[in-house]
């Protein structure tokens, strides 16, 4: 057993206009870091296209149609002030959240032990109806319930690291009583949402907001006490992880001031729960990270420790 790769060269193909954070460089960055000689044992597949269906899961057809009918045949279209369209960014989108539900597909199939799915636009921050803060669809919530109705599992945590509140996750996952969501987040801080009352139609979504230059200690402090023993009694047949490495210090849109060993620490410990409850299953999902080098530091260490636990 080991670690699969998704991605897809049209992940390159996403363009938004220059001087924006989430830029083509990113995955170029990670491309990079992942083709070294420590990463050689990785199932390295090719993220692909999701059926209308999958993305279905989660969007309305007409949310859908209507971001399709905004791809720009040239230049940029933009769907709000953050979050731009160019030519190629629908087959990126797509493949996106395909590479996560063939993760899924793979994890529980067993022919790997868990997965990480390097593809861009992010998703956590889109919303059932709404794209919003770089992201079109919504990756891992479409990959939960992919589990969930075609896998037939009725227990699916995630857990979403990245600076940012995973907003689009828990307006996806609200009313999902078989998903337990978790998010630990800067607060205040970009998009607002996230505080510990909103705990979702079934009390199922676990919200820890950190305080703003806290550091590693903070946010191991909130996996430990809060979110690790939730995730245990919860007993998930499968995690999934949204993986936004913004929370690292050198990062120019948030400041918890992580280092790349807080990085590998929490997949540690989220890989404890798989081992301990979901038989290892973990599949992972890049969200957000915009300085480059701590970005490529961030995505090894976490693929180093899926290697680690799933080899
Ligand atoms: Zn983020």
């Amino acid at each position: 057993m080991t670690t699969a790769v998704f991605t897809h060269s049209s992940g390159l193909a996403h363009v938004t206009p220059p001087g924006h954070p989430e830029r083509v460089d990113r995955l170029r960055a990670i491309n990079m870091v992942l083709d070294g000689p420590e990463f050689a044992a990785l199932d390295r597949r090719e993220a692909p296209l999701a059926e209308r269906a999958e993305v279905l899961r989660c969007h309305p057809e007409d949310y859908v149609a209507r971001v399709e009918a905004a791809v720009p045949t040239d230049g940029w279209a933009s769907l709000d002030g953050d979050t731009h369209l160019s030519p190629g960014s629908m087959e990126a989108a797509l493949r996106g959240v395909g590479g996560c539900v063939a993760a899924v597909d793979a994890v529980m199939a067993g022919e790997v032990a868990n997965g990480f799915v390097a593809m861009r636009p992010p998703g956590h921050h889109a919303e059932t109806e709404t794209a919003m803060g770089f992201c079109l669809f919504g990756n891992v919530a479409i990959a939960a319930k992919r589990a969930l109705d075609h896998h037939g599992l009725s227990r699916v945590a995630v857990v979403d690291f990245d600076v940012h509140h995973g907003n689009g996750t828990q307006d996806v996952l609200w009313d999902e009583g078989r998903v337990r969501f978790a998010s630990t987040h800067q607060m205040p801080l970009y998009p607002g949402s996230g505080a510990g009352h909103e705990v979702g139609a079934h009390g199922q979504i676990t919200n820890v907001p950190l305080t703003p230059g806290s550091g590693g200690s903070e946010m191991r402090a909130a996996y430990d006490r809060v979110i690790l023993p939730m995730l245990a009694g919860f007993a998930p047949e499968l995690i999934m992880i949204s993986a936004g490495f913004d929370a690292a210090a050198a990062d120019p849109l948030a400041n918890l001031n992580w280092s790349t060993a807080d990085f590998a620490w929490v997949t540690g410990r989220i890989c404890d729960v798989a081992d301990a409850h979901s038989g290892g299953r973990v599949v992972s999902t890049l969200e957000g990270g915009y300085d480059l080098d701590a970005l490529a530091d961030g995505v090894a260490a976490h693929v180093k420790v899926l290697m680690e636990r799933g080899g």
